[in-house]
């Protein structure tokens, strides 16, 4: 048994092409993708949260916390926090636990919990565990032992988060030190208010499996991988492009090798393209001979078997776009709204951009932004809220007094209704906050237009969706050469002063510039969806 490979918890939600590479001694010195920005700040979001919790429950702890110092090597983490756990300390941060070569494992934890003469691992996560409801095994960061059912509570499920701690649960099992009984383990989340426990034998999985059960197969094969590129075996994991190659440090390698082979997830993502290699069709070229009115080689996931021959052959020819009808309809109103809603993580949604347009209703027509630049969450995030909700309301009543046919546009509805929702629940009551049963009313009302379903309906789209990819087609461009939604989260935490900077309002004007071409872009795209130039697309059906 080769006992070099030691893997941490993050190859079983890993791309298998990923862990391969990581062991291929044939390509540790070529050169990879840089950490891009938007991962860099959430490595530093992440560690800052981590920090912040840290503190607060040493605070609550202050005799019986015991904190590893992430400066030491590993070896000397390693020793320390043995040290800690064989005496007995009952809470250790930032412990780093022994490889355990016959398994391939290593990894450390935030938090070890003495319980029962064992521990139980916790881990702290940047993103929510919970949603309202009831249910959920919680306990009070002033008492992280187990307690019962939480009844404001329930599991919001992150399938990643378990198996996460079914790993450091195996790593506490081979040295000895696991509390007996049920696997088990916590999540401190984003509001770091409780410690939510999972029972990781629980068969909560798809097939009535447990997390331990998924966790142990996802191991064995991810070990499986990297033991053969190790060893120079025949390689166990081949490139396929999936969502995680844009952030993937390996791009620079798959992306040309995916390329220079034509391979078929290059216009099908995940299964879908697994599948149809695996049925021996692998080449983007192969897809597009096929008759996109005949029946699929393999059942389809993720499109329907027409559309993915017709977007092979538009990648062929290296079309963004293709009609899929040869008229294409977009909704259109007398009055008109654009709105685009800027939100940072799972904080709050700071800023509603609105472009106004059409029939004169007595109101200035052009962009406007309600805003809070106190960071959020706060409380000013109901009094922009509000301000926007009065304002629309304003304008939907007027275009109907005058007989005015009215719509309001965005781009991809599920972000902006989930905070206009979410807003109606969190600021309940408060002045000029609309009942959630009042946002119902607007968002199927016919009135709000969401013009990613618009464009999904009409086009078929070789590279993507994103309003970045497609607005361009309209003829539009933004002001900012780094314009993106990632980008702005940086942006964000500037101009408001995250991390105790002072606020940089260069920053707020690059935001509002950004949020203001990003309403001019969905209307220049219905506009030029309403216009002749729209027929130079070519039409799928004659490709
Ligand atoms: S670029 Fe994509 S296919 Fe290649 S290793 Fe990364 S995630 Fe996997």
């Amino acid at each position: 048994m080769d006992s070099t490979v030691l893997l941490d918890a993050a190859v079983v939600t890993r791309c298998r092409r990923r862990v391969h590479l990581e062991h291929d001694p044939a390509v540790a010195g070529t050169s990879r993708a840089a950490l891009d920005a938007t991962t860099a700040r959430r490595i530093a979001d992440a560690a800052t949260h981590r920090r912040f919790v840290a503190d607060r429950l040493a605070a609550y702890h202050p005799a019986d916390w015991a904190e590893v110092s992430p400066g030491l090597p590993a070896d000397q983490r390693c020793s320390a926090t043995l040290a800690l756990l064989l005496g007995g300390a009952p809470f250790v941060w930032g412990g780093l636990l022994l490889a355990d070569p016959e398994s391939g494992r290593r990894g450390g934890v935030e938090l070890l919990v003495r319980h029962h003469g064992g521990y139980l691992p916790v881990i702290v996560v940047r993103h929510k565990v919970t949603d309202p409801g009831s249910g959920a095994r919680t306990s009070s960061l002033a008492q992280p032992g187990l307690v019962g059912t939480d009844p404001k509570r329930k599991v919001r499920p992150q399938s990643r988060d378990q198996l996460r701690l079914a790993h450091v649960v195996r790593l506490l099992q081979a040295a000895g030190l696991a509390t007996r009984g049920r696997a088990t383990g916590g999540v401190i989340g984003l509001e770091a208010d409780v410690v939510v426990w999972h029972d990781l034998d629980a068969p909560t999985w798809p097939g009535g499996r447990s997390a331990m059960a998924e966790y142990d197969a996802r191991f064995a094969d991810r070990l499986a991988v990297a033991r053969a590129a190790a060893t120079e075996e025949e390689p166990l994991a081949q490139p396929s492009r999936i969502t995680e190659c844009r952030s993937c440090p390996w791009w620079p390698l798959c992306g040309p090798a995916l390329r220079a082979s034509r391979d078929v997830s290059l216009v099908l993502r995940g299964e879908d393209a697994v599948a149809l290699r695996a049925a021996g069709l692998s080449t983007v070229d192969g897809l597009a001979a096929l008759d996109p009115a005949g029946d699929p080689p393999v059942p389809m996931a993720g499109m329907s078997f027409r559309d993915a021959v017709l977007l092979a052959r538009a990648w062929q020819r290296d079309l963004t776009l293709v009609r899929r009808n040869r008229r294409i309809t977009v909704p259109r109103a007398d009055v008109e709204v654009d709105v685009d809603m800027e939100s940072f993580d799972e904080s709050g949604a700071y800023l509603w951009g609105c472009l106004l347009s059409g029939s004169d209703i007595g109101m200035p027509s052009g962009y406007r932004a309600f805003a809070t630049w106190e960071p959020v969450p706060t409380p000013d995030e109901a009094r922009s809220f509000a301000a926007f909700w009065a304002w629309l309301t304003e304008v939907r009543a007027r275009a109907a007094q005058r007989g005015l046919s009215f719509a309001a546009y965005c781009y991809n509805e599920q972000a902006e209704n989930r905070w206009m929702f979410s807003s109606a629940e969190r600021f309940a009551g408060a002045p000029g906050i609309p009942t959630a049963a009042a946002v119902q009313e607007f968002v199927s009302s016919g009135q709000w237009v969401d013009l990613y379903a618009v464009v999904s309906a009409e086009f078929l789209c070789a590279h993507g969706k994103g309003l970045k990819t497609i607005a361009p087609a309209a003829g539009f461009g933004w002001h900012d050469p780094e314009a993106s939604g990632e980008n702005s989260m940086r942006w964000y935490s500037d101009a408001v002063g995250l991390g105790g900077a002072p606020p940089d309002l260069t920053q707020r004007a690059r935001l509002l510039t950004y949020n203001a071409d990003d309403v001019g872009a969905t209307r220049a795209l219905r506009l030029w969806m309403s216009s002749e130039q729209v027929n130079d697309v070519p039409y799928a059906g004659d490709l």
